[in-house]
C-alpha cells in the first residue's frame, strides 16, 4: 500500500495540473488570472517554468474534482488543500480566485502552494499558504531552489530575495540564481540549504523598512552558519520584481554587482542614517554591527570585521574587541 506520504505528494501533483489546467484551458482562467499575469509582463514560457496556475471561484472547485477520482475527506483535509468544516460535508478549497504558485522540494516534487489575490483592494490577506501539513514544513524550504540550484551553483552564489515575485522575475530577465524565504524569517534549515550548492548568498530584500528589519535579522542568521554575505537595498518603493521589469537585464545584473555592500558597511549606512549624529545612537549602532560580527563562527574573520568597523568609525580595535567580549558573555 502506498504511503500516507506518497498520497500526500499525489494529491499535490493532481492539484497542480488541475490549477494548471484553470489557468490555460477555462475561459474564467484566461479572461482573470491569464490576463493579470499580463499586467504583471509575465510571459508563457516562465508562467510554464514555475507551473503558475489559477484556483477557480467556485467553492469547492478541486474538493470535488479530487473526491471523484476517490481520493477521501480525511487526506483531502490533511493535504490542507481542502477543508471540511461542519456545516459543509461538500468541502471547501483553500484557494479560492488566486492565482497559484507551486512550492517545490529541492527535487521538484510539489510540497505546497502559495496563492494571491487577483486585486489589491480585497480585504483580506494578499497571500495565503499551504499550512504546515505531513510534507509541507515552511521552515525547510525555499521558494525556487528547484528551477534555481544549477544556476546557484553555477554562478557559486545565492541570490535571496523576499517575494514568489521576485523569483520569478529574476528569473524572466535571465538570472536565475535566485530563491525566496517566501515570508518567513529565514532558518537554519532553508540556509543549510543553500550551503549545499554555495556559502556565498547577496540579500536582495524590498526597498522599504519592512525589508531593513528582514535583512538584519538574516544577516545574523548567515553569519551564524557560516555564509559569506553581501547585501543590495533596493530604492525605496521598489522590489527585485518591480526593479526587474522597469530595467534591462544588464542594468539589473550590474546594480546588484555594484551595489553589493559587506554587510558591515550596509549596517553601518542604515544604522548611521538613523543616528543622525547623536552620539548616544552611534554607539548603539556601532554596539549592533558588532553584535552581529559576534555571530561569525570563525576567529580569524571576526579580527578582520573588526578592523574594518575600526577603520569604518575611527574607534581603536581594542574597545571593539572589549565590547565584542562584552557581547559573547550575553549571549552565554
Ligand atoms: P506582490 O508583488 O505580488 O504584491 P510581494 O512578493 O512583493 O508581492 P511583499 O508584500 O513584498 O509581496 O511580501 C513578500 C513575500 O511575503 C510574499 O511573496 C509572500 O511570500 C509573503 N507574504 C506577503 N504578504 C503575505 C500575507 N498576507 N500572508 C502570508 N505571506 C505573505
Ligand atoms: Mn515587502
Ligand atoms: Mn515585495
Ligand atoms: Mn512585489
Amino acid at each position: 500500500a502506498q504511503s500516507e506520504r506518497e498520497i500526500l505528494y499525489k494529491i499535490h501533483e493532481v492539484a497542480n495540473t488541475f490549477f494548471q489546467e484553470n489557468l490555460w484551458e477555462t475561459e474564467e482562467g484566461k479572461t482573470i488570472a491569464l490576463s493579470y499575469f499580463k499586467e504583471r509582463e509575465l510571459h508563457d514560457d516562465i508562467i510554464k517554468k514555475f507551473q503558475l496556475g489559477y484556483s477557480p471561484e467556485k467553492k469547492n472547485a478541486f474538493t470535488e474534482y479530487a473526491l471523484a477520482k476517490g481520493y477521501e475527506k480525511e487526506i483531502l483535509e490533511k493535504s490542507g488543500i481542502s477543508i471540511f468544516p461542519e456545516n459543509s460535508p461538500s468541502g471547501i478549497d483553500r484557494f479560492r480566485e488566486r492565482v497559484i504558485f507551486p512550492i517545490h522540494s529541492f527535487s521538484g516534487r510539489v510540497l505546497g502552494f502559495g496563492a494571491r489575490i487577483l486585486k489589491s483592494n480585497v480585504k483580506t490577506a494578499k497571500y495565503l499558504n499551504s499550512p504546515e501539513t505531513e510534507i509541507y514544513h515552511k521552515s525547510n524550504v525555499l521558494y525556487g531552489l528547484n528551477q534555481s540550484k544549477q544556476a546557484i551553483s553555477r554562478e557559486n552564489l545565492c541570490l535571496l530575495v523576499e517575494g514568489y515575485m521576485d523569483v520569478i522575475s529574476l528569473h524572466q530577465s535571465g538570472i536565475e540564481n535566485v530563491v525566496a524565504s517566501s515570508g518567513t524569517a529565514l532558518t537554519t534549515e532553508q540556509i543549510k540549504l543553500i550551503k549545499r550548492l554555495t556559502e556565498n548568498v547577496t540579500i536582495l530584500f524590498d526597498g522599504d523598512a519592512a525589508g531593513i528589519k528582514a535583512s538584519f535579522r538574516s544577516i545574523d542568521m548567515l553569519l551564524s552558519e557560516g555564509m559569506n554575505i553581501r547585501v543590495v537595498l533596493f530604492p525605496d518603493g521598489d522590489d527585485p520584481d518591480s526593479f526587474a521589469r522597469k530595467n534591462p537585464r544588464d542594468f539589473v545584473e550590474d546594480f546588484i554587482k555594484n551595489q553589493a555592500k559587506d554587510f558591515i558597511d550596509f549596517k553601518a549606512e542604515i544604522l548611521l542614517k538613523e543616528a543622525n549624529n547623536d552620539p548616544i545612537k552611534k554607539a548603539e549602532a556601532i554596539r549592533d554591527i558588532v553584535k552581529s560580527i559576534g555571530f561569525v563562527s570563525n576567529a580569524l574573520k571576526q579580527e578582520v570585521y573588526l578592523k574594518q568597523v575600526s577603520t569604518h568609525f575611527g574607534l581603536s580595535e581594542q574597545s571593539l574587541f572589549n565590547e565584542l567580549g562584552v557581547q559573547k558573555q550575553v549571549v552565554q
